[in-house]
């Protein structure tokens, strides 16, 4: 479980203005909110990159209690953009094992990422360099190297970007499987609100640095949505799922 405390941050403006909000095991939260709202800056802090103002504890110590290595044991983001290099989508993955390494991988760390590689259907790409990939591709092998580092907390921020509908989805249902299977708690940023809807335990919507409504997805109802993003649209629900449309 990861608790937020009183977060603020600001860069040299206010950004994030005391958030308080948990996330239990097992569960799949999505950060929705116009662009700049400060849904990247409160991923950095979780992940411990930024420094804010409040506290972000994990199994009750505060973030800053753990060193680089036992953090990222724990803590595992997924940047926007992925990096590139020259490096093979193996050697990346394997990366993910290095809180875990002495002098060089061991056999575990090898089991590990070979494990990742085939949950993530990227056998097929496996000695491809990552600058080879496209866009989706490398989305996908910097989710495997996050997973490869088996944290109990998984920060995303919008993985379904640059994937067409069909990976998108795939990506969506494996995030949830591993949640629920491996008890981990994903936090994840999105702009989809249908998307985010399909698969959202809890959902918080920010609005100007502030948590602004969180819940499930009945918060995504056409007041929530005009208020925090300036735009009206039409809400359907059916079978328990919300269909947002632009309005009129
Ligand atoms: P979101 O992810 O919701 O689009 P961000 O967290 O990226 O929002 O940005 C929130 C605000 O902080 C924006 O106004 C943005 O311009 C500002 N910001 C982001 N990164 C920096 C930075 N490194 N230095 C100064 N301001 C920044």
């Amino acid at each position: 479980m990861i608790t937020v405390k009183n977060l603020s941050f600001s860069y040299k403006e206010p950004v994030l203005n005391d958030l308080n909000f948990e996330a239990k095991e097992g569960e799949v939260i999505f950060i929705l909110g116009p662009n700049g709202s400060g849904k990247t800056t409160l991923l950095r802090c979780i992940a411990g990159i930024l420094k804010p103002k409040g506290a972000v504890l994990i199994e009750n110590m505060s973030l800053n209690d753990f060193s680089r290595k036992e953090l990222a044991k724990r803590i595992a983001y997924v940047p926007q953009r992925g990096d590139t290099g020259f490096l093979t989508v193996f050697d990346v993955i394997l990366l993910g094992r290095k809180p875990y390494m002495g002098f060089g991988p061991s056999y575990e760390d090898y089991r590990i990422v070979k494990e990742v590689i085939s949950l993530l259907n990227l056998e097929r790409l496996a000695f491809r360099r990552i600058n080879e990939l496209s866009g989706g591709e490398l989305q996908k092998v910097m989710i495997a190297r996050a997973l490869a580092q088996k944290p109990r907390i998984l920060l995303l921020d919008e993985p379904t970007n640059n994937l067409d509908v069909k990976n998108q989805i795939e990506i969506l249902r494996l995030i949830r499987k591993i949640a629920r299977e491996s008890n981990i708690s994903v936090i994840s940023t999105m702009h989809d609100l249908n998307l985010a809807s399909l698969y959202a335990d809890r959902i918080l919507m920010i609005k100007n640095g502030k948590i602004f409504a969180s819940g499930g997805i009945e918060i995504l109802n056409r007041e929530n949505i005009k208020a925090v993003y300036g735009i009206d649209v039409e809400v359907i629900r059916m079978n328990g799922k919300v269909v947002i449309l632009p309005g009129d």
